[in-house]
Parts: C-alpha cells; sequence; structure tokens
C-alpha cells in the first residue's frame, strides 16, 4: 500500500513472448513488496472466456463487451497467484498454446484493448506495482518511473517455452514453439492500436545469456536509483 498522498511507484516491463518477462517480474515484485500485475492473463483471459461463450476471436463487438465487464481477480496462493475469470479459477486454462493464440487475436481488438486499460489502471491507483505486458510503458503507464524492454533471441525464447511446457506436463516440439512464438511476436508488433515496441525510456536489457537473478539484480538498481 503507499500512503495517503504517495504517487503509487510503477515499474513497466515489456517485450515479446518467452523473453521472461513473468518470471522477473514476480521475482522483483516479491522483492520489492510491490503487487504483481501480469496483464497478459487479462488478454488470455478474454480468449478463454470468449470461447467458452462461442463468442469469435475476432468478433470486436462483443468481444468489446466482454472485456468491459470481465471480472477477472489475481489471487494469492503461497508463493504464485491463481487467476479468477467470472467466478472460475482459469490459471491452467488459459496458459494452453490455442488461448496463447486467441490472445494475441482477441488484443488485436481496440474495444478489448480499452476494456482492459480500465482494469490494468484501476490496479495501479491503489499500489505501487510491476506490470508485465507488450503496451505498459507505451500506453497504459507511461508516466511509469521505471521501464524496461526484455528481449532475447528467438531461439533462446522458444527453448525456454519449450522446457517449460515439459515441466508442465506438456511436452512441445521445439521447432512448432518457435513458429508459433514468431507468428504471435509478428501479430503482436504489426497490429495498429498499442502494437509490442520499446518506449523511448526504457532500459533495454537482452536476457539471452543472463539469469533471471543477474536480470533482478539490473532492474533493481535501477528502479532503487529511482526512488522505488
Ligand atoms: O504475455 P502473454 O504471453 O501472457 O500474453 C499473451 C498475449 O496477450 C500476447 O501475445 C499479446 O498479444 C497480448 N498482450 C497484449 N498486451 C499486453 C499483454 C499481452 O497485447 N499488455
Amino acid at each position: 500500500m503507499t500512503s495517503a498522498n504517495a504517487v503509487p511507484f510503477v515499474v513497466a516491463i515489456d517485450g515479446p513472448a518467452g523473453a521472461g518477462k513473468s518470471t522477473v517480474a514476480r521475482g522483483l515484485a516479491t522483492r520489492l513488496g510491490y503487487t504483481f500485475l501480469d496483464t497478459g492473463a487479462l488478454y488470455r483471459s478474454v480468449a478463454l472466456i470468449a470461447q467458452r461463450r462461442r463468442i469469435p476471436w475476432d468478433d470486436t463487438v462483443h468481444l468489446g463487451e466482454l472485456a468491459r465487464v470481465l471480472d477477472v481477480v489475481f489471487a494469492k496462493d503461497g508463493d504464485g497467484t491463481r487467476v479468477v475469470a467470472d467466478g472460475s479459477d482459469v490459471t491452467q486454462d488459459i496458459r494452453q498454446a490455442e488461448i496463447s493464440e486467441g490472445a494475441s487475436r482477441v488484443s488485436a481488438v481496440p474495444e478489448v484493448r480499452a476494456g482492459l486499460l480500465a482494469i490494468q489502471r484501476r490496479v495501479a491507483a491503489r499500489a505501487n506495482v510491476v506490470a508485465e505486458g507488450r503496451d505498459i510503458g507505451t500506453v497504459v503507464f507511461p508516466a511509469a518511473q521505471a521501464k524496461f524492454f526484455l528481449v532475447a533471441n528467438s531461439e533462446t525464447r522458444a527453448r525456454r517455452r519449450t522446457l517449460e511446457l515439459a515441466a508442465a506436463g506438456k511436452p512441445a516440439i521445439f521447432a512448432d514453439v518457435l513458429a508459433e512464438m514468431l507468428a504471435r511476436d509478428a501479430r503482436d508488433s504489426g497490429r495498429a492500436v498499442a502494437p509490442l515496441r520499446r518506449a523511448e525510456d526504457a532500459v533495454e536489457i537482452d536476457s539471452s545469456l543472463l539469469t533471471p537473478e543477474e536480470v533482478m539484480a539490473h532492474m533493481l538498481a535501477v528502479v532503487r536509483a529511482r526512488g522505488g
């Protein structure tokens, strides 16, 4: 919690899939005592709930409506977080490969982005946050006190994702993961609204040859130097 008149401190972490954003954002939030905001989980929840309600991922009218009224809660669960959307625990289901693609599709719909923007800003209105996504430093929190753009080469990113999937009991073929990731990156960077790009004032970090600990140490030093 912030003191009554203090402006919440926002750490913005953007970058492509598999660059390590979630791992370092979660770790940094724990270390700083800030709220961790996984904005990808919001887009994933919209895609999943739309699928369950048989709303196509290109039905802009109904998707916009869904994003505006969607009730997403991040519930603390030990060291992790459970994602509850519209009353059901979707933590596992939103991580399916199919939903990664769905999230990328629904995230190109301006009405969806507008609906989710309000939710994201509400979180940072009352607490210091570490938020990760694609447009955090450019659109959601352009005044964030510390911004990072986390990248890694595509082979490294696909290898990490393949290992993650195997660890979750969902073995996948490296070449398929790489292809899916490159398609998603192209869609996320090429869309008209809030495309993935580095904010001019973001510190770029290439995590290809760094451990999460090393990335976090670098970020923590920047955050501390800026008063976070
Ligand atoms: O980060 P994650 O892989 O969970 O995000 C899933 C998808 O949600 C991304 O590929 C992207 O299309 C979308 N997204 C977005 N803006 C954000 C966060 C995620 O467009 N801030």
